[in-house]
């Protein structure tokens, strides 16, 4: 009991510390530090008892793996950066979208999801030769 609890609480913190919804595989990366032999089987077990639990929420884009967000996130949005497959947090909501839906149809939620490249891929410029002189 001691040691999952000690597990949950890395997990927790890999995820608030990146600040970005992470897959099961990037929680195992930054939690496996604090927690000695931490698997990626025993993150995946913990993660979907944090969702059963209302701690964590699924991020669940098309086409890509699950990833993990803390569930005390006010509504908002993602970006999926296409150079480096990261989800980044979108604050920001266009609102009130019941006027896209036909007539007589009512909106009770919405997604929106925008891609791109983030700041870091945006930035970089496309590699040069080393041999260059
Ligand atoms: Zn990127
Ligand atoms: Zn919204």
């Amino acid at each position: 009991m001691e040691r999952s609890t000690r597990q949950r609480t890395a997990i927790r913190a890999a995820i608030q510390r990146s600040g970005q919804p992470l897959l099961a595989q990037e929680v195992l990366e930054l939690a496996q530090s604090a927690v000695t032999g931490l698997g990626l089987a025993t993150v995946y077990r913990n993660l979907k008892a944090m969702v059963d639990d209302g701690e964590l929420r699924l991020v669940l884009l098309p086409g890509e793996n699950p990833r993990y967000e803390l569930a005390e996130h006010a509504h908002h949005h993602h970006f999926l950066c296409r150079g480096c497959q990261r989800v980044f947090d979108v604050p920001d909501c266009p609102g009130d979208l019941r006027t896209l839906a036909p007539k007589g149809f009512l909106v009770e939620d919405h997604e929106v999801t925008l891609y791109g490249r983030c700041i870091d891929c945006s930035m970089r410029r496309p590699p040069r030769s080393r041999r260059a002189s």
